[in-house]
């Protein structure tokens, strides 16, 4: 994969994953029955499967049954479930930070439009990593930042609400424009906490707040084979001292610093920078398994030594 289209396949990526957020309670790949109170998954209802007369007997191979129920059904997918960012974060560092999660996707997108009207990424102060020059149609980004805060926070407040009420409820009742407490509850609460996360929060909850993130930074830490950023050092003469790697670090890490940082969701925006000033595959990061080695982008890694190239 070349630098271009680095960005390309995270864009593509982010916008896969928010479409199916969207679409698992639709498609009935995972929401909860409002009327059954049940979990349904893939299709189908899913219980503890222990028949009513169960409870009523005594006996042990009835316990044995139901205790090996409660935790093929109950503890273990849970367990399982609870698994998924460490074991994330231990092999890919905070890759769904930067590639997947739709909130780190929202924030990118306030960022955006936040440097286009103001010429900062902060709505509040200047950071030394803000692009100069940055600034763009202020009428043009002005409209489509208000659409995207009001269109984007009750889209949200429809798609989360969906894992709790049936969708097709939902919808019915946006229609009619009529909405029982709880739906009318779940859109206004997501759609408020969307807009003053994106507007007021953004990069400092996926840095301090978020459990996820959280959970991937302790177990990409812990692991010397995780995805991260590294850099050659063998051409540090090369650098220009352009600041561009800093100023594409939405995260506010230094990349120059060839630290291990807990707070790079390897988006890899600081790869794009360095090879835009010191031309194609010749910048100076990369995105490796472990450290000292090179998996992207590809034009990258083959300007390293061999040896440093993972296939
Ligand atoms: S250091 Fe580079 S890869 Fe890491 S978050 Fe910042 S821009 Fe993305
Ligand atoms: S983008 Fe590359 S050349 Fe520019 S400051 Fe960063 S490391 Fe140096």
């Amino acid at each position: 994969m070349g630098t271009d289209r680095l960005t390309t396949y995270r864009r593509l990526s982010q916008i896969a994953f928010i479409l199916l957020v969207f679409l698992m309670p639709v498609l009935n790949i995972l929401r909860i029955d409002s009327d059954t109170h049940e979990l349904i998954l893939f299709g189908t209802s899913w219980s503890f499967g222990i028949q009513p007369e169960l409870y009523a007997d005594r006996g042990a191979s009835s316990a044995f049954h139901i205790a090996l129920q409660v935790f093929l059904k109950g503890i273990l997918p849970w367990l399982v479930f609870l698994a998924v960012f460490p074991l994330l974060g231990y092999f890919t560092g905070r890759l769904f930070c930067g590639w997947a999660c739709p909130e780190g996707a929202l924030f990118e997108l306030s960022d955006f439009l936040t440097l286009k009207l103001i010429g900062r990424r902060d709505l509040f102060n200047a950071h030394p990593n803000d692009p100069p020059q940055a600034k763009g149609n202020r009428p043009v980004y002005g409209t489509i930042a208000l659409a995207s805060a009001l269109i984007i926070p009750l889209a949200g407040g429809v798609a989360l609400t969906g894992y709790f009420v049936a969708p097709a409820t939902i919808w019915s009742q946006i229609v009619n424009w009529q909405f029982t407490f709880g739906v009318k509850a779940g859109i206004i609460g997501v759609a408020i906490y969307m807009l003053i996360t994106s507007i007021v929060v953004r990069h400092v909850l996926c840095r301090f707040v978020c459990a996820a993130g959280l959970m991937q930074m302790l177990f990409g830490w812990l692991s010397s084979r995780s995805l991260r950023l590294n850099m050659d050092v063998s051409r540090i003469s090369a650098c220009t001292d352009c600041k561009g790697c800093d100023r594409a670090c939405f995260m506010k890490v230094s990349p120059r610093k060839n630290k291990r940082d807990i707070s790079c969701v390897n988006c890899g925006a600081c790869i794009v920078a360095c090879n835009k000033e010191l031309g194609r595959g010749n910048g100076l990061f990369h995105l490796g398994l472990g450290s000292g080695q090179c998996s992207l982008p590809e034009e990258n890694c083959k300007n390293l030594q061999p040896k440093t190239v993972v296939q």
